[in-house]
């Protein structure tokens, strides 16, 4: 059986990840890594199928045992703090956290005299300030961070970097664009709006939607299409070098609420939010996957429309079970 860890099992990507492997690979046996308060709300249809383990990354001793005990073949670091406006807020939390945890985890495996496959999830969001003639971004972009959370990621590379050319391990460095489908955190634009149309169609909600800037673009791809790619640039892509993982198109904020908009028969006022516009924003993200893409064959199964369409049904059933930490008048 094939060890696989890992880390961030019980947020969207990760649970998609492990929800894939189970499906779909065959002799792979999945370790997930979840904190003692983490909720298990994402992983319940699966969690009698895979081990999970508690452990605070930021813990070094913690990280130790981890790997200790699962002595993985395969490890995929999803975990972060991965969402941009807390990183304004929490500033130490975010940068400090997510270049520790990814730390620790190295050293762990440096310690266990372990040789894993290890892929880390870094962001288009390192890229950061880019001109139009820059466009689409790849590997050879200029990294221009633009918040707190982008700088995280961009150490995070530069670790992986680092630990690849010190100590030979098998690190696979992916730069992936924004994905989104069920499960995507509610803080997110995407899932946040999704959200709250579902509010407002079962009246739990006035019909008024609150957005943030609506004219940034972003290279949006479904998280199922992008835990498919995860698994092939792990097994064919080579250590320390970098791959964009993109749709290629970009589309702004208001193409995508006009779609979520355009699924609903409630009639939504849109309404400006201050509170919701960000100190610097990334304006526009679009992505050249062409070096993955012919490196492992990878291509999109997904639309956007389906993606966007299966995160409001999403959100739809979750608030339809009524539970009770998901209803935000
Ligand atoms: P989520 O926010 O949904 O999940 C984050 C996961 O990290 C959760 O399982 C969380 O556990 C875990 N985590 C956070 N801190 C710790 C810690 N100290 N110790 C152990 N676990 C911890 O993120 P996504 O699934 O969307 O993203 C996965 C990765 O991909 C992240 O690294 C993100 O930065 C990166 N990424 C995501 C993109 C996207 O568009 N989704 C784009 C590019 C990169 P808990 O449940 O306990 O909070």
């Amino acid at each position: 059986m094939t060890r696989v860890l890992i880390t961030g099992i019980t947020g969207m990507v990760g649970s998609h990840l492990a929800e894939f492997l189970l499906k779909d690979q065959k002799g792979v046996e999945i370790f997930g890594v979840k904190r003692w308060r983490s909720s298990l709300a994402n992983i319940t249809q699966i969690k009698d199928q895979i081990n999970l383990i508690d452990c605070d990354l930021t813990d070094a001793s913690g990280c130790i045992g981890l790997v200790e005990t699962v002595k993985p073949d395969y490890v995929f670091h999803l975990a972060a703090q991965s969402y941009v406006p807390d990183s304004w807020k929490n500033p130490n939390t975010t940068l400090i956290g997510n270049l520790q945890m990814q730390l620790n985890l190295f050293e762990a495996i440096r310690h266990a005299k372990i040789d894993p496959k290890i892929q880390v999830a870094l962001s288009s969001e390192e890229y950061g300030r880019v001109y139009p003639d820059e466009l689409p971004i790849n590997e050879d972009n200029h990294l221009r961070p633009l918040s707190p959370y982008a700088v995280s990621k961009v150490a995070q590379d530069m670790l992986a970097y680092q630990y690849h050319e010190s100590y030979g391990m098998k690190i696979v460095r992916t730069r992936a664009f924004n994905h989104e489908g069920p499960r995507r955190g509610e803080v997110f634009v995407t899932s946040n709006f999704a959200k709250q149309i579902a509010e407002i169609e079962l009246g739990l909600k006035l019909p008024v939607i609150h957005v943030g800037n609506l004219n940034a673009q972003r290279d949006w791809m479904d998280v199922r299409d992008v835990v498919r790619a995860y698994w092939m640039a792990i097994n064919q892509c080579k250590p320390g070098e970098i791959y964009v993982i993109a749709s290629g198109k970009s589309r702004t904020i208001r193409e995508m609420l006009d779609y979520l908009l355009s699924q609903t028969k409630t009639k939504i006022e849109v309404k400006v939010d201050p509170a919701r516009l960000r100190p610097s924003d990334v304006e526009i993200l679009r992505g050249d996957p062409t070096k993955f893409k012919q490196t492992t064959g990878w291509t999109e199964e997904y639309s956007f429309e389906q993606m966007m369409g299966d995160l409001l049904d999403y959100w739809r059933d979750r608030l339809k079970s009524k539970e009770p930490d998901h209803v935000s008048i």
